[in-house]
């Protein structure tokens, strides 16, 4: 189906591919893959949204539709790899695949998901990947009431985070090396704040967590984040693709604590997270800027100086040509 893009939102990994951080970027690149649109077209056999309706498209865009993680749902982690919505290749060609800094997408109906037109749509944007990132590992770990769950970095990641934990039921404990933002994540619906600079505060807090969502974005020492969990408690990595400092193993056998990772989610689960954030009304926090501003709102967000994710607002984009 073919969608007009209204919102864009600015992940990380935008500015991270741009300037070919990890290696192995495609140019020309059309960044974006937190996009927000209206349907303008659809093919005869598309079933799933109509014209008029509000679409949403995250980082993937195909996969091979075949092998177990397909089959099973779970197209981000199909086997053969799954086709990024920007900086990858259209399946059996060359031709790259363009992303949400754009007028327009035209993609599968498999890989779209439907938006409520309840919900404010600029501040969805982000959900496609910043929300579904922070969304599946805390329902894959089966995050709910009674449980001590703590949300490590507040940012983009950590701050929705924040949100659906507490709309998940759990106790949520901001973890944070800022007091000030620690403050911030109260008025996000944190129950508590830990300051993981403060020794005493991360001493007392040990064994006493459920659950760790670790949203820290670069490479760091996980190990007194470890140490805060209880038996069979388990952190999430969701953010940092770089190697980690060395993991003590005693800090993972007693008391049979464990580390896993998880990315982004499903489109099954793509649009449940949409469904669940209409039901308790969550979206991003947003600044909006104009496509004339990206390479300052990149410069401000790679020194964290965002509350809590750039949106594009696409209009600005015609207004430029
Ligand atoms: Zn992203
Ligand atoms: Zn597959």
């Amino acid at each position: 189906m073919q969608i007009d893009i209204l919102y864009s939102g600015v992940c990380h990994s935008d500015l991270h591919q741009a300037r070919d951080d990890w290696g192995g970027s495609l140019y020309p690149m059309v960044p974006g893959h937190e996009i927000v649109g209206r349907v303008v077209k659809v093919g005869e056999h598309v079933t799933k949204l109509k014209v008029g309706d509000i679409a949403g498209v995250g980082t993937v865009v195909d996969s091979c539709r075949h092998c177990d993680p397909c089959n099973a749902g779970l197209e981000i982690y199909c086997e053969e790899g799954c086709t990024p919505t920007y900086n990858g290749k259209e399946r059996g060609s060359d031709k790259l695949t363009f992303g949400g800094y754009s007028d327009q997408i035209v993609t599968d109906e498999r890989f779209v998901v439907t938006i409520p037109n309840t919900l404010d749509l600029k501040a969805v944007a982000p959900l496609l990947c910043a929300g579904i990132t922070t969304y599946s590992p805390l329902r894959h770990w089966k995050v709910g009431k009674g449980q001590k769950v703590g949300i490590i970095g507040l940012g983009g990641l950590g701050h929705l985070g924040v949100k659906f934990a507490k709309a998940l039921d759990a106790h949520v404990v901001m973890i944070t090396t800022s007091p000030d933002k620690g403050k911030d994540a109260l008025r996000l619906g944190a129950d508590e704040v830990l300051v993981s600079k403060d020794k005493a505060a991360m001493a007392k807090a040990k064994a006493t967590f459920h659950f760790l969502l670790n949203t820290i974005p670069v490479s760091h020492d996980v190990n007194p984040y470890l140490e805060l969990l209880k038996l069979d408690g388990a952190m999430a990595l969701v953010g940092a693709l770089t190697p980690l400092e060395p993991i003590v193993g005693f800090n993972l056998m007693l008391p049979r604590r464990s580390i896993g990772g998880s990315a982004t989610g499903s489109m099954k689960e793509t649009q449940e997270m949409i469904d669940f954030c209409a039901m308790h009304n969550i979206v991003s926090d947003v600044e909006m800027i104009q496509m004339q501003d990206i390479n300052t709102a990149w410069e401000r967000m790679r020194k964290n100086d965002v509350r809590y994710r750039f949106v594009i607002d696409m209009a600005s984009l015609k207004s430029a040509a």
